[in-house]
């Protein structure tokens, strides 16, 4: 399998190199040349297999024999040995023919264990084989910093820093990243906000000579490919568990940066039988004013109470604007070279095969929290803020009351207790038992001046081998 840049001017490249690189160099992202398909007496066939087997079946032709399937097995086998449920991504019923799927059951109560677990094992792996070293680089306002640290914790050739804004990220998402030990782990609180962390991280990615050289930078963010390969596999698990793929299931997901969804539509084209996809956005809905009326154009950021979901633009929209361009590489490039400047509009027959695809909505803080508090009232069922969007959005776009609609839940309530209250519901969302003792673990973090040099000369000392 080979991967090929959005933008259509850089050079395809093999599953490992895509694996260590984040953009193309011509500023596009990966997406494989073609994708598998499976055929639906393939896929019955997968009925009753584990979380791990299902996702090496759903991964095997993406990864190929970069990883020998023993290998592959093992890694995955661990991977999901880490969430706390037997069933991995468990399914709640909310209604006749509703439900979550809880994808929280991983290390950091986030969706994003599903990628980042796997993304830590797959980049050890092969820079174990090639005798190489990487530093990541990232900056989170949140669950992204978590995941990846939890993710890379026990890497062997992998340094981490996370940059966040000094006191601006809660304290249950600071300590979620700043209690997690290990040589190779390095929480730098800068004094600055989230922008100013994400454009530092983007500087060093452009110009990486304060590492002299020894060692490179490597992305976590979604526009990894891996980490989009990752979440396919659940569409394909809550389909079986519903009597998929025989007949056809709704999603409904909690977007930001259209990742998640992304990888739904993924499923879809790879033969999974999906009837619906509903993008459920918060107050900072670009992607929902697009699906309306053909407008793709940046606002003011807005602070909401599901700040996961607080993004201008959405990176891994390109990947979907490249598949409605007919993989144009050089129309996608004109297109979003103009949406940095100002509006733009895709082709009418465009759009409209967009709207084919995907319905959307957008959910206002009122409406999330009315949401949380129905469904607490009705099944005693904490929603967090994110899943309550989209849980809200699921039921005001569904189509035909005959599929099952699966939301999917992307965070545990208990990572938001300040939505929960701002619904009115009275009770404490509880920490797992792992992470019931996170008030009182120590935590190491350093604090910097909100200075490029100086949160790089900190980078070069203190990797592990520098
Ligand atoms: C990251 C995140 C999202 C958004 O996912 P995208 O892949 O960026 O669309 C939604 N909910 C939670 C809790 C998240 O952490």
């Amino acid at each position: 399998m080979r991967y090929i840049s959005t933008r259509g001017q850089a050079p395809a490249l093999g599953f490992e190199d895509v694996l260590l690189t984040g953009l193309a160099p011509d500023g596009g992202l990966y997406v494989p040349e073609s994708l598998p398909h499976f055929s639906i007496e393939e896929i019955r066939s997968w009925r009753g297999l584990s979380y791990s087997e299902l996702a090496f079946n759903v991964m095997h032709p993406f990864v190929e024999d970069t990883i020998p399937a023993d290998d592959f097995r093992t890694m995955l086998d661990e991977t999901y040995q880490q969430f706390a449920h037997g069933a991995v991504a468990p399914l709640v019923q909310l209604d006749s023919n509703e439900w979550v799927m809880e994808l929280f059951r991983g290390p950091t109560l986030a969706f994003k264990d599903f990628a980042l677990q796997l993304l830590g094992r797959l980049l050890d792996y092969v820079l174990e084989k090639r005798n190489q070293h990487v530093v990541i680089m990232g900056a989170t306002s949140g669950d992204t910093g978590s995941a990846a640290i939890e993710g890379c914790r026990h890497c062997k050739h992998v340094d981490i820093f996370i940059l966040h804004p000094h006191e601006r990220v809660s304290e249950v998402q600071r300590r979620q990243m700043t209690t997690v030990t290990g040589d190779n782990i390095h929480n730098i609180a800068v004094r600055g906000n989230f922008d100013d962390c994400q454009r530092m991280v983007k500087a060093s990615f452009g110009d990486q000579s304060f590492l002299g050289g020894k060692t490179q930078l490597a992305a976590v963010n979604s526009i990894n490919w891996a980490r989009i390969m990752a979440q396919i596999v659940y569409y394909f698990h809550a389909s079986l568990a519903l009597g998929g793929p025989d007949r056809s299931l709704a999603f409904s997901v909690p977007t930001g940066n259209f990742g998640d969804i992304f990888a739904g539509y993924l499923a879809k084209q790879m033969g999974l039988p999906v009837s619906q996809l509903v993008i459920a956005t918060n107050r900072n809905d670009i992607l929902h004013r697009f699906m309306s009326g053909n407008k793709y154009e940046q606002q003011q950021l807005e602070h909401t109470l599901s700040p996961s979901m607080d993004i201008m633009v959405s990176s891994n929209f390109e990947r979907l604007l490249f598949d409605l361009h007919g993989r144009d590489g050089d129309a996608v490039k004109t297109l979003l070279e103009n949406a940095s400047k100002g509006p733009v509009s895709i082709a009418d027959y465009r759009w409209r095969q967009a709207r084919k695809l995907f319905d959307s909505e957008a959910v206002d803080d009122q409406a999330t929290c009315d949401t949380i508090r129905d469904v607490y009232q009705q099944n005693e069922y904490l929603l967090d803020p994110h899943t309550a969007i989209g849980v809200r959005a699921a039921r005001s776009c569904r189509r035909d009351a005959s599929v099952p609609m699966v939301t999917l839940a992307t965070a545990h309530p208990a990572k938001f207790p300040d939505a929960i209250a701002a619904a009115g519901v009275n009770v404490d969302a509880e920490l797992p038992a792992h992470m019931a003792d996170l008030f009182e673990r120590d935590e190491r973090y350093t604090v910097l001046d909100n200075e490029l040099t100086s949160v790089q000369d900190f980078i070069a000392e203190h990797w592990q081998h520098a």
